[in-house]
């Protein structure tokens, strides 16, 4: 809900689980985005001139304080989210600390010069160093579903790299995505080095549109595409982490107590509101009447409610009206719903875990990105079947496969156009920081996380050394026909030749 007052517009929160009123922000303006921007400039030189290793040192701090404070930043969450206190510390809390402590821990392995070796034909002359500069002011914009985590993650890495860094939560979970400025000034990082805006997409809008180096995104295709449109016209760099409609195949030889119960929290952890939520699951025909039996007794028995341990409301109404219209067009068109597939009486927005079979690719439950606690489920004919059906979308993040052979889920991974593929396990991708995260076709553009993800946030810059420093190099004017020659030779004896080819590779 939003007002304003004076010129400034305010936006109401109320809670998920009872719709009460919980707080109220006021929304940033776009001169105010602008002054942070600003402000991030002006700090960046002098962050930028601490070292890697001093940088790396605050913000291993901020671990401390998360463990400190962890009670009250899940307050927050739960308060803006409704999630289980479960979800609060498993998703947000747990994950924070690891990806710090591993960014802290590979930072200065990752940055520092280094030489790279040159081939044969140019390693007589000359000598390459490759140093990574920080892009300077990096704006982050994120979503609502994992406000802190999904925040924090970029944030670090982005200061790690030398970049100052403003970025703005979304306006459905302000104060969790607020904590991430508490825990890293209290850690010791300087206010203007990372700094929040607060609003929705206007102000989003603004920070795209403000003198900023590189935009990091998460969130919805529809704004990714207006985020890429809006960096295009500036040539401004950007990754976007964006939606998906994830596929979990499962085959013939699967543990199927375990495909079931993964089937089952894998769509509905966090209420399903997970981008590598498992939304489409591909059973082959054979073991579908057990494993759809195995999946109905689990959902059934997930609790869901106010108080309830499980699981929690949608976050949001805008949700819960996407769930809803999705189980009517999938019931519409015949598919059979053996467990939930209506809201939960009461004020809040829960919506009862789902399961829904016989579902087909004319239906939006397996087109459209549900993000809610539903497992549609469509037999198979066989896994070729089902690597056909899992691509026939345009959506490309992640995948699963269930299988008790790790040699086919390889051969099954190599066949999916999808970010990444996770045996017999989804969600846990993103929480690999070794593992480069990022989706194909319309789930997004570039990778966060890897063993690159730190130089993401740099201008890899490389120097090439004269090694001999000659008075002019043979190439260079003027040209006669010597240098004619000499090319000729080099392309005659050099390439022409298989051996000598082989030394200058
Ligand atoms: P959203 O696109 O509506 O909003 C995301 C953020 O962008 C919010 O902070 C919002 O205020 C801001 N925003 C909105 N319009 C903007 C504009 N024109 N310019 C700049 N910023 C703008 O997405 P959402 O509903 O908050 O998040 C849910 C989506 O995020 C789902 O599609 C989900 O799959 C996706 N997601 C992806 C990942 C990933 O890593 N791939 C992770 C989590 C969520």
């Amino acid at each position: 809900m939003q007002g304003t007052e004076g010129d400034r517009r305010r936006f109401a929160l109320d809670s998920p689980v009872d719709r009460r009123p919980i707080a109220e922000f006021e929304v940033d303006s776009r001169i105010d985005v602008e002054t942070a921007v600003a402000r991030a400039r002006a700090a960046q030189p002098g962050w930028a001139a601490r070292s890697t290793s001093e940088r790396a040192k605050i913000l291993r701090k901020a671990i401390d304080v998360i463990v400190a404070h962890r009670a009250d930043i899940t307050q927050t969450i739960e308060a803006e989210t409704g999630k289980p206190h479960v979800e609060a510390l498993g998703v947000e809390i747990v994950p924070s600390c690891d990806f710090l402590n591993y960014w802290t821990g590979r930072a200065r392995r990752d940055l520092r010069p280094h030489r790279q070796r040159l081939h044969g034909y140019l390693r007589p002359f000359k000598k390459l160093y490759v140093q990574y500069q920080p892009l300077g002011v990096v704006g982050v914009i994120t979503p609502w579903n994992a406000p802190f985590v999904l925040t924090i993650n970029p944030v670090v890495q982005a200061l790690l790299a030398g970049n100052t860094v403003v970025y703005k939560p979304s306006e459905v979970t302000p104060g969790s995505g607020e904590w991430v400025a508490r825990v890293l000034h209290e850690a010791g990082v300087p206010d203007d080095v990372v700094q929040v805006v607060r609003g929705d997409g206007e102000t989003g809008a603004a920070l795209v549109d403000s003198a900023i180096d590189k935009v990091c995104f998460t969130g919805s295709v529809a704004t990714g595409r207006k985020i890429a449109s809006s960096c295009a016209q500036r040539l401004v760099p950007y990754t976007l982490e964006l939606g998906g409609k994830d596929a979990m195949i499962v085959c013939a030889d699967a543990d199927l107590e375990r495909a079931a119960a993964g089937a089952v929290y894998l769509s509905m952890f966090n209420t399903g509101q997970v981008c590598m939520s498992v939304e489409r699951i591909y059973v082959v025909d054979s073991v579908a009447d057990e494993f759809i039996a195995l999946v109905a007794e689990k959902a059934a028995a997930v609790t869901c409610g106010p108080g309830a341990a499980d699981m929690g409301p949608l976050f949001w109404d805008r949700q819960l009206d996407i769930v809803t219209r999705h189980i009517a067009d999938a019931e519409e068109q015949g598919a059979k719903i053996p467990v939930g597939g209506a809201r939960v009486p009461g004020d809040g927005l829960y919506f009862q875990p789902t399961v829904v079979v016989d579902a087909h690719h004319d239906m939006q439950i397996m087109t459209e990105e549900t993000f809610g606690p539903v497992a549609s489920i469509m037999r198979v004919r066989d896994e070729d079947e089902a690597i056909r059906l899992a691509n026939d979308s345009r959506y490309g993040l992640s995948g699963s496969v269930f299988t008790k052979d790790a040699a086919k889920a390889q051969r099954i991974a190599a066949r999916l156009i999808t970010g990444s593929v996770v045996h017999n396990d989804s969600s846990v991708i993103y929480g690999v920081p070794e593992a480069p995260f990022g989706g194909r076709k319309e789930s997004g553009v570039g990778q966060v996380n890897g063993v690159h993800a730190l130089r993401g946030f740099t201008h890899a810059q490389p120097v090439l050394i004269d090694r001999w420093q000659p008075a002019r190099e043979s190439i260079w004017y003027p040209y006669t026909d010597r240098t004619i020659r000499d090319l000729d030779q080099l392309i005659q004896h050099g390439f022409g030749k298989k051996l000598l080819r082989r030394l200058l590779s």
